[in-house]
C-alpha cells in the first residue's frame, strides 16, 4: 500500500459522487472524431465519426481514461453512455436542422451493459425519443472473450438489427483470444485497436499479421476500421492490404461539435 493509492482512490469516490451533478451541470461535452474512407489516394472524405466524451470541469477538460475506467467499475459508467447517445442524437438532429447530411456516428458503451436486460430498450427507446434515423447511429462496445458477454452481444446485436443500428467491436486486437474467437464476432464492423497499427511498416511480424487480420475479415464479410492511423505510410499500408476506412490524427483528431460541423 501506498500513500499515492489512496489518494487515487479518494479522487475517484469523489469523482464518482460527483457524476449525478455533473451530468446536470452539462459538464460532460461531447467530442467528435471523423472517420475516413482513405480508397482515394490523397483524396480522404470523411464518412463517419466517433462521438468521445471529455469532462469541462473548472475550465479544464478531463479525458475519459481519467474517470471512464473508474466509473467502470461502479457501474456509474451507464449514466454517462446514455447521456452521450442522447447528445449524438440532438447534434444530428441540430445538423438536419442546419441543412447538412449527417455522417453515421458511433457512440461507446461500456461492456457492463451487457448484463442489464433492459440494455437494448433504453437505446432503443432514446432512438425513437429524439426520432432519429436509425441507420445514422453505431453502438461501439470493447473486444471481449468471455462466454456470457458473448451470448448476450448476440442478443443484443439482433435487437439493434431489427431497429437498424449497427454494431462494432472497438479495441480489436488489444485483449488476447481474438484470433481463435474470431468466427464468432457478431458485429458489422471491427475497429483494428491503434496497438496493432502502431507496428505497422517496421517491416517485421507486425505487417504480416495486420495484412493477414485484414484479410481474414474481409472474407468473413465484416467493415474494418483502423484505429490511431497517424502516418501516411500506415494509411497506405492499410489501403494496399484492403482495408479503405481509418481513424487517426493523420485525418483529423476529435474535436467540438461546431468545428467537427466543417468535416460535413
Ligand atoms: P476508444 O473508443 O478506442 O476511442 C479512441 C481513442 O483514441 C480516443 O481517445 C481518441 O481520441 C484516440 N485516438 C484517435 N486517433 C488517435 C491517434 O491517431 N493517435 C492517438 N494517440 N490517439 C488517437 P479518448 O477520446 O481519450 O477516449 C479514450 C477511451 O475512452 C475511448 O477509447 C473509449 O474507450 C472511452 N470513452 C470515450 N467516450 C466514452 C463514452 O461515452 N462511453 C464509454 N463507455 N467510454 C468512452
Ligand atoms: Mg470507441
Ligand atoms: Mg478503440
Amino acid at each position: 500500500f501506498e500513500e499515492s493509492m489512496m489518494i487515487h482512490t479518494l479522487k475517484m469516490r469523489q469523482l464518482e459522487q460527483n457524476i449525478p451533478d455533473a451530468i446536470k451541470n452539462r459538464e460532460f461535452v461531447v467530442y467528435y472524431q471523423p472517420k475516413a474512407d482513405i480508397s482515394e489516394e490523397g483524396n480522404y472524405r470523411t464518412n463517419g465519426a466517433e462521438a468521445l466524451v471529455r469532462w469541462v470541469k473548472d475550465g479544464e477538460m478531463i479525458s475519459p481514461g481519467e474517470f471512464i475506467p473508474a466509473l467502470e467499475k461502479s457501474g456509474l459508467v451507464s449514466l454517462i453512455d446514455y447521456y452521450v447517445l442522447e447528445q449524438v442524437c440532438v447534434d444530428i438532429n441540430k445538423w438536419i436542422e442546419m441543412g447538412l447530411k449527417p455522417v453515421k456516428v458511433s457512440s461507446n458503451f461500456s461492456r457492463r451493459h451487457l448484463h442489464d436486460v433492459m440494455f437494448a430498450d433504453k437505446v432503443e427507446a432514446i432512438i425513437k425519443r429524439y426520432n432519429v434515423d436509425s441507420s445514422l447511429i453505431e453502438i461501439e462496445i470493447t473486444e471481449s472473450y468471455e462466454v456470457e458477454d458473448m451470448e448476450a452481444l448476440k442478443k443484443f446485436e439482433q435487437r439493434m438489427h431489427l431497429l437498424g443500428v449497427e454494431l462494432s467491436v472497438d479495441d480489436f486486437g488489444s485483449g488476447f483470444s481474438s484470433i481463435r474467437m474470431i468466427k464468432n464476432i457478431v458485429s458489422d464492423t471491427i475497429k483494428l485497436d491503434k496497438s496493432i497499427i502502431d507496428g505497422i511498416g517496421n517491416e517485421g511480424a507486425d505487417d504480416i499479421i495486420v495484412s493477414h487480420i485484414i484479410q481474414m475479415l474481409n472474407k468473413l464479410g465484416k467493415n474494418i476500421i483502423a484505429e490511431g492511423v497517424e502516418t501516411k505510410e500506415q494509411a497506405n499500408f492499410l489501403r494496399a492490404n484492403g482495408c479503405n476506412n481509418i481513424q487517426g490524427y493523420l485525418f483529423a483528431r476529435p474535436c467540438a461539435r461546431d468545428k467537427f460541423e466543417s468535416y460535413m
